[in-house]
Parts: structure tokens; C-alpha cells; sequence
């Protein structure tokens, strides 16, 4: 009953990168209630994220006033976020922005700098400026670097773009389609019902995952393959194409190159040599490649179960192989989407938080790119790449870098091998954490800037679908927090930059002027429409689902074919660590937990840090399902609750990787993917004792 609120505001689901837009109801200052509204990736649709997930910004942890660390107070993870006051001091904002300022100002290349997708387009953009203004260098990254790194470095590579080349809704268009490493169910929920409701009119779902999921009971083929036998596996149904002369001739011969090197390259793998491999019968496999061929329509969907390996660049050449090959691409019902995690984690990378790119994918290393920006910000810029969110951590422990600026991300959390990560943050001089909690992070930070959540903000923010959104203000933010915008640029001010921003829609208009993405995307055509998909023609045009129908944008309009070999995981079990470690989300958390956990309903129903195993392996341990069991890797140990999960393979573990009493990532390998610089997230080899 609307009568029962004092307003209601149209905005944005903060979490993941369906982007859900919601009516957020308040009641006394407070929200209430969050309603779905007919968005263009939700069309009214929510998942108990959105829906129940809001109180979190009413939490008693939330930080209301800028603190700096006392004196001798120790760094590290032994803050009560309850009472920070035991370590830190509240100051006022002028004293806590001059303190931030002093130990970043002057240090160039010795400064760097994590953004975040949960930040609007404007705030990151902001972010990316100051760091490459203010230091004079391009050491600023943010988690797109754990998340689908590897997936842009192999879609700019092969298609020249790293968006995605379909909306996820286009599945409605499709008569077949492949879902790859990602459980939308629980992690893209309203992206799923897309995808239900597409086998239920008979389209032909393919789910492919070492890992059963939910979906699994509205599949066509299920295919748990062996953890890390993707290449083989899809190198395996695409040599099939070619054996069967399923491959689209014409398309490939108009619109890609590569493909005699692509073709030569399959002959290898016949399906008979890849079974052993990855536990698939040659029969499914020429099965698979059959429907996937012989669709008239096909689009392929991909997670991180895709893109967090040490060759998960060449998994996703794989897939943008197999769509080409097939002609699934840039007509109604096809498409490649890497399914996006974060709220803005798109937009976040189109707006340059990239150490190898300013914003729009345009190159560090080109100097006409650098000449423009150089225009636009009055400051030469670096010609070098800077570090990604890993190699940070790496250049703390040389002392290449000594003091970092973190806004809304959580590295004491979400890095892999913990320990390596937390002791780098507890070595800077000098750690600025701007964020709404005291995180793990902020735990180690000498000067903490209180943001606004995402409910009390203006911005735009970019979904996985190239949908540009704009997000609105329901509340004001507590005590004395401000919007991320407003404190990264006094910061810039206070580190003397001559920045005079004066709101989003200024820094909006900004951005506007040096990326094409942004072509006839106003900032009050969002306030009008609440939504635009890039690229749009016109300013009438509500933007195109589909792209690249009539060429891609690389040389000659050609995508291409590049060939991956098999690159197994970095590390094996063996007879110390003889399982296999996986790490992923759950339906009711998300990413580190800071939000969702502080969220009554979510963290009722789903309270405890869990793993889940077979039952055989339960039962091999002499583990009670709800009993505790402990798990190993050569980087360290955590004790949880063991669940029974017949999804999961006799010889593995699933962890997931938002409970920071038994972290996840204090067990995950930091060996990276060589292109898109990811860390193997996924494959890890643990020893699970009965404690
Ligand atoms: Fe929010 Fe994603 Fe759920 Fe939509 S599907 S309500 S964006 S978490």
C-alpha cells in the first residue's frame, strides 16, 4: 500500500549486474521496503537480494564520521566494527581530508589506487582521474582484475570490444543456448527466470559446470565436466562442428580471420581424446555440438567459473571461437554475454578503472589517446601500464608502492592468498579506506572517509547488458557521510588538483566528451527515460541489444579466431592436498559480505560460513553434515560448517567467499591467467580433515 510510505524513489538494485531497477519505499527517514519496476533487464522482476537486502544501510556499523588511527593503535584484522573508537579517532572532515592528502601528496609512482564497481560511473571516473592526474602514473585497478579480467582481454582481443555483444533478454529470441561456469540461479536470479522461462518454450539450454546448479533441472544436457578441463572440453565440440560441417561457412568467410590456424588447431581434439580429460562421453560431446550448430538462433552466457583460471583467457577465445564459427552472433537470439557481478562493474570499466586503459577500453600506451585526455585534464599522463589489483600487493611487499587509496573495495577479503595480501596493507605507510563499513581493509587504513551507500546517491551505473541507468537518492546519508563523488574530489583538491566538479551530472558531461560509448546518452535524457543501452544512434534511440551484425570493430570489421591449447592448473593434488578447492557466491551473499551480512533478513536465512560436499566424502571423514570440517592449502587453514551437497563431485570442496570467520581466500592460489592477469579462484588443491 503506497499510502503506508512517505515516498518512494526509482533506483537501482545495489548488488549484482542485472541491474534490477526497484522503487525503494521510506518510512521516517528509513527505508522499508524495495519493490521491483519494470526495468529493461528486470521488467518488474526481483531476487531476495534486492528485495530483502536494503537494511543494511540502516546498520549500527555504518560509518558516520571521518576517522583517523590513533596513535600506535595496531593494524589489522582486531577492530570490532561495533567500536572502532578503540583504534581510531572521529575528526572532522577537513582534518581527516588533509590527513589523507599528506601522506599521498607528493609520492607519485609510489601511490595506488583500488576503485570500485559499487560505485557509480561518475565516482569511478573521478577515481581513474585522480589517480593518473594526481600521481602521474596508471597504478589504479579495481575488482573487474578477480571477477572478468580474462573475459575482456579475450573479447577486445577477438570481437574489439569487451562488452557484451547481446542483452541477457535476447535469450527470448534464441533456440538454443549455453550457459558456461556461471550459476545464474543463485547469482544472476532474475537474469534466470530469462533463462527458465526459455526451456520452458522448448529452447534448448546447454549447462556446462564442474558444479551441479539448480538450472541443471531445466537443461536439455548437463555437463559437470572435470574442474579445469574447459579448453578440451569446448576445443572438443567445436572440432565436432568441423568434423560434421556443422561450421557457418559463410559467416566465417565474411566476418572473421584466423580460421585456417582455428581449424588446423581443432584437429586435435577429437571428443574419444578428451573423455579421460574431462569425464565427458565423446557421445554428449557430438551431441552438444550438434544442438549448438544446428540452432538457428544460439547465445552463449559465461561466469567466473569461466574466467578464474590460469587459462582463462584462452576458456573465453574458446567461446568466442564456437559462437563465430557458428554465425551466433550479431542477429536476434545470439550473442556472447559474460555475465557481469557487480552492480556497476561494467561501467566501472568502461569509466577507466584499468590500469592498461582510460576510460572506453582507449590505450595508456597510444599517444593520441594521451594528447586528448592531456587537453581535456590539463596534465600530462603516463605512457606506461600501471599494476593490476594483485601486482599492488606484489609492489607493497617490494616497497615499490608504500601508500594506496581504496574506495569501496575490500582486499583484506577478497585478494587471493590472504595472509600474502593482509601483510602487504599492514607494511604501507600510508592506507586511505573510503567505504560505508569498517571493513577488513579499513581495519588496516590510517585515515577512514565515511561514504554514502548506493540508496542515498545520485549516478549512473552500467548493468551487464550495456544499459545505462540512473540511480537516485531515496535517504540521506548518516551523520556526517558523503557521497564517494564529493570526497574524491576534495581529496583531489586537498592533494592540489584544481578540480571544480560540482555534482554528477557535471562529471557526467565530462565523461561524455571523451567516450563514444556515451554518444547521445545525456544526462537528462536518464533522468527522463532511466535507462539507455550504448551503443544508442540518436538521441531517440533507446540503444541497440545486439551489435556487430554487419561487422566488428577491428581491422577490416573481422573478428577472430585465436586458437587455445590446454594450460592445465597451476596446482595439482596430490598426496598432501589430494582434493580440489572451489570458491563461488551463494543466493543470499554477495561478494565479501560487508553489505548482505549486515542485512537482517539475508543473514537470518543464511547466517553461518558453510562449504558444501559430496555426501560420500562426508561419510570418507566421518563428518556429520552440519559438523565442522577443516580445510588445508599450501597458503592456509579455516574450520567451518561441512553441508552435504550431492552437486558437488566426490573429490571436491565448494567455499564460499563471504564469511571472513572462515575466509576463503586464505586458501585460494594467486597464481594469474598470463593475459587477463585473474587469479585461479577456482582450482586449488586442499587436504579436508575432520577437526
Ligand atoms: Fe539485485 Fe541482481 Fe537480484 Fe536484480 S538479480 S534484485 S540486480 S541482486
Amino acid at each position: 500500500d503506497g499510502s503506508a510510505f512517505d515516498g518512494e524513489t526509482k533506483s537501482i538494485c545495489p548488488f549484482c549486474g542485472v541491474g534490477c531497477q526497484v522503487s525503494v519505499k521510506v518510512r521516517d527517514g528509513r527505508v522499508v521496503a524495495v519493490d521491483g519496476i519494470d526495468g529493461p533487464a528486470n521488467e518488474g522482476r526481483l531476487c531476495v537480494k534486492g528485495r530483502f537486502g536494503f537494511d543494511y544501510v540502516h546498520h549500527p556499523h555504518r560509518l558516520t564520521r571521518p576517522l583517523i588511527r590513533r596513535d600506535g593503535a595496531p593494524k589489522g584484522m582486531n577492530v570490532d566494527p561495533a567500536d572502532p573508537l578503540t583504534h581510531f579517532r572521529e575528526v572532522s572532515w577537513d582534518e581527516a581530508l588533509e590527513a589523507a592528502a599528506a601522506g599521498l601528496r607528493g609520492r607519485g609512482r609510489e601511490v595506488a589506487g583500488f576503485g570500485s564497481a559499487k560505485c557509480t560511473n561518475e565516482e569511478a571516473y573521478l577515481f581513474q582521474r585522480f589517480i593518473r592526474e594526481g600521481f602521474g602514473h596508471n597504478n589504479v585497478d579495481h575488482c573487474t582484475r578477480l571477477c572478468h579480467a580474462s573475459s575482456v582481454a579475450a573479447l577486445l582481443e577477438n570481437v574489439g570490444s569487451g562488452a557484451v555483444t547481446a542483452t541477457f533478454n535476447e535469450i527470448e529470441n534464441a533456440d538454443v543456448a549455453i550457459v558456461i561456469g556461471a550459476n545464474p540461479v543463485e547469482n544472476h536470479p532474475v537474469a534466470a527466470t530469462y533463462f527458465k522461462r526459455f526451456a520452458k518454450r522448448g529452447g534448448r539450454l546447454i549447462v556446462m559446470d564442474p558444479r551441479g546448479q539448480a538450472l541443471k533441472r531445466h537443461a536439455t544436457h548437463m555437463l559437470q565436466f572435470r574442474p579445469g578441463a574447459d579448453v578440451a572440453l569446448l576445443n572438443a565440440i567445436m572440432h565436432v562442428i568441423v568434423d560434421e560441417g556443422l561450421a557457418d561457412r559463410q559467416y566465417i568467410e565474411a566476418f572473421t580471420e584466423n580460421w585456417a590456424e582455428q581449424e588446423a588447431h581443432l584437429a586435435g581434439f577429437a571428443p574419444e581424446t578428451v573423455e579421460d580429460l574431462t569425464g565427458i562421453d565423446a557421445e554428449t560431446i557430438r551431441t552438444v555440438a550438434r544442438d549448438f550448430a544446428g540452432g538457428t538462433a544460439g547465445m552463449i552466457f559465461w561466469g567466473m567459473g569461466v574466467s578464474q583460471h590460469v587459462h582463462g583467457t584462452d576458456n573465453s577465445r574458446c567461446l568466442i571461437s564456437l559462437a563465430l564459427m557458428c554465425g551466433h552472433v550479431g542477429r536476434p537470439g545470439t550473442g556472447l554475454h559474460p555475465l557481469r557481478g557487480q552492480n556497476n562493474v561494467q561501467g566501472a570499466s568502461d569509466a577507466g578503472l584499468i590500469p592498461m586503459f582510460l576510460p572506453d577500453y582507449a590505450s595508456v600506451t597510444d599517444g593520441a589517446v594521451r594528447d586528448r585526455y592531456a587537453a581535456l585534464w590539463g596534465s600530462e599522463l603516463a605512457a606506461e601500464r600501471g599494476l593490476t589489483v594483485t601486482e599492488i600487493m606484489d609492489a607493497i611487499h617490494t616497497e615499490d608502492i608504500r601508500a594506496m587509496y581504496v574506495l569501496g573495495e575490500n582486499p583484506a577479503m577478497s585478494d587471493p592468498d590472504l595472509t600474502h595480501a593482509r601483510a602487504a596493507l599492514s607494511k604501507l605507510d600510508h592506507l586511505v579506506v573510503q567505504d560505508i563499513f569498517l571493513t577488513e581493509t579499513a581495519m588496516y587504513a590510517d585515515v577512514i572517509l565515511p561514504a554514502a551507500a548506493f540508496y542515498e546517491k545520485r549516478g549512473t551505473v552500467t548493468n551487464t547488458n550495456r544499459q545505462v541507468q540512473m540511480g537516485r537518492p531515496a535517504i540521506a546519508p548518516p551523520g556526517e557521510a558523503r557521497e564517494d563523488w564529493r570526497i574524491t574530489r576534495d581529496l583531489a583538491r586537498a592533494c592540489g588538483l584544481d578540480w571544480d566538479h560540482d555534482g554528477p551530472a557535471d562529471v557526467f558531461a565530462e565523461m561524455a566528451q571523451v567516450m563514444p560509448s556515451l554518444a547521445n546518452i545525456t544526462w537528462e535524457r536518464l533522468e527522463r527515460e532511466g535507462a539507455v543501452t550504448y551503443p544508442s544512434f540518436a538521441p531517440d534511440d533507446p540503444g541497440q541489444p545486439i551489435v556487430f551484425g554487419d561487422g566488428f570493430p577491428r581491422a577490416e570489421g573481422r573478428a577472430r579466431f585465436t586458437p587455445a591449447s590446454v594450460v592445465p592448473p597451476d596446482e595439482q593434488p596430490d598426496a598432501e592436498y589430494p582434493m580440489i578447492l572451489t570458491t563461488g557466491r551463494q543466493l543470499e551473499h554477495w561478494h565479501t559480505g560487508s553489505m548482505t551480512r549486515r542485512a537482517r533478513v539475508l543473514d537470518a536465512v543464511e547466517p553461518e560460513a558453510n562449504c558444501s560436499l559430496h555426501p560420500a566424502t562426508l561419510r570418507k571423514f566421518r563428518i556429520a553434515p552440519g559438523g565442522d570440517v577443516r580445510l588445508t592449502t599450501r597458503r592456509g587453514s579455516v574450520t567451518l560448517m561441512a553441508r552435504e551437497d550431492r552437486a558437488v563431485a566426490p573429490d571436491m570442496v565448494f567455499l564460499p567467499f563471504a564469511y571472513v570467520e572462515a575466509a576463503a581466500n586464505l586458501l585460494t592460489n594467486p597464481a594469474l591467467d598470463s593475459f587477463g592477469k585473474i587469479p585461479e579462484f577456482k582450482f586449488a588443491a586442499v587436504r579436508v580433515e575432520n577437526p
